[in-house]
């Protein structure tokens, strides 16, 4: 692995929070994106109590070669997932629950039931607090869409990821036009969603590609955006090509604010749910 510039050294997470993390999960039988994903950020943000859950189980049905979730033929959907999903909401106190899932391409509604349910799950045990789906393509089938879009989250994001010229390495079973498809039905079906996306950066992209996203997306109907350094996970996943420098991320975010974006979280450790507490109180304020 490349040696790490000093702007992205971290300290590592407490070992009491990780394992508190774990056994937390355990206890509710539920998993998290922070731990699947290795995020860096697990340690700051278990420490705020904040984490970001993951539905569906913790098998991917897609391989993307950045990522470190596990691949392979997923168990049969959990019917009770989300009411543990709600009391897990619920017992840490989140005021703002950020659900993500695997890609279920096995599924016919692509897992859409689940989402809905467990927004409705958290709507009746923790009605105060706001909600957030970050969601796989479902192929861009119009009814699964529909059945998350009805159940009106605050917030739903799908990332694009990274450019267009890099998908068949890095997403292979991946469609650009399709993921901008699915933030375009989302803001149509129901304007009042807060529509968002989310790149890494450092893939071998360079700066036209990433703004020719960001044209994309906004075409498309995306409010927010979020971008950050690629980190490889483990020995497994693709190289990093490039450390991306704070400056340039700042760069970055003038342009895209520039742009039209409503809301822009542009630096190294960013991810699609970094903060997503603060993000959202930002641009729901107007
Ligand atoms: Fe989890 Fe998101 Fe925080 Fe990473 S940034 S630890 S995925 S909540
Ligand atoms: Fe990971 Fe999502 Fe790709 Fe599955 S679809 S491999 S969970 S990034």
């Amino acid at each position: 692995m490349k040696r790490l510039p000093e702007w992205l050294t971290k300290r590592p997470p407490k070992a009491i929070l990780l394992k508190e993390l774990k056994e937390f999960s355990k206890e509710h039988k539920l998993h998290t994106v922070c731990e699947s994903a290795r995020c860096p950020n697990i340690g700051e943000c278990f420490a705020k109590r904040t984490a970001t859950f993951m539905i569906l189980g913790d098998t991917c049905t897609r391989n993307c070669r950045f990522c470190s979730v596990m691949n392979g033929k997923p168990l049969p959907v959990d019917p009770d997932e989300p009411e543990r999903v709600a009391e897990a909401v619920k017992e840490l106190r989140i005021k703002h629950a950020v659900i993500t899932s695997v890609t279920r391409d096995d599924l016919k509604d692509g897992g859409a039931l689940i989402f809905a349910e467990t927004v409705k799950a958290i709507r009746k045990e923790c009605p105060n607090s706001t909600i957030e789906l970050l969601i796989p393509d479902f192929k861009a089938s119009y009814e699964a869409i529909e059945m998350v879009v009805k159940t009106h989250p605050e917030v739903i994001g799908h990332n694009v990821e990274t450019v267009p010229r890099l998908y068949s390495i890095a997403r292979p079973q991946a469609v650009y036009r399709r993921s901008l498809e699915v933030l375009k039905t989302v803001k149509e079906m129901e304007p009042s969603i807060y529509t968002k996306s989310g790149m890494m950066l450092g893939l071998g992209e360079t700066k036209d590609e990433v703004l020719l996203v960001m044209k994309d997306l906004l075409e498309n109907n995306c409010d927010m955006i979020t971008l950050g350094q690629y980190l490889k996970p483990s020995k497994e996943q693709l190289e990093v090509k490039e450390f991306v420098t704070p400056e340039m991320f700042e760069e970055y975010k003038d342009e895209a604010l520039k742009m039209g974006f409503k809301y822009v979280s542009s630096s190294p450790f960013v991810r699609s749910s970094y903060n997503a507490e603060e993000f959202f109180k930002e641009i729901a304020k107007g």
